[in-house]
C-alpha cells in the first residue's frame, strides 16, 4: 500500500532522490527548474521540492533509510 505512489515512476523518483542526496543539481521532471532539497537536518520535513510547486517528494529517512 505504501508503494502506491512510488510504483508509477520508481526509477525516476529514486534517481532524483539519490542525486539530491549526493548534492547534485537535480532538475524538476515537469518544468526543468532546479529542485530544492531539504535534508533531515534542515529543520523542515525532509523532501525534494520544485520552486514552482508542481513537483515534490516527501521523504521519511527513518522509515526508508535512504542514502546509506
Ligand atoms: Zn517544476
Amino acid at each position: 500500500m505504501e508503494n502506491e505512489f512510488k510504483r508509477k515512476s520508481l526509477n525516476d523518483i529514486n534517481s532524483i532522490i539519490a542525486r539530491a542526496i549526493n548534492g547534485e543539481k537535480v532538475e524538476c521532471p515537469k518544468c526543468g527548474c532546479t529542485l530544492i532539497f531539504n535534508d533531515v537536518n534542515s529543520g523542515k520535513h525532509p523532501g525534494i521540492f520544485c520552486p514552482n510547486n508542481d513537483f515534490r517528494i516527501m521523504m521519511d529517512f527513518k522509515k526508508n533509510d535512504i542514502g546509506k
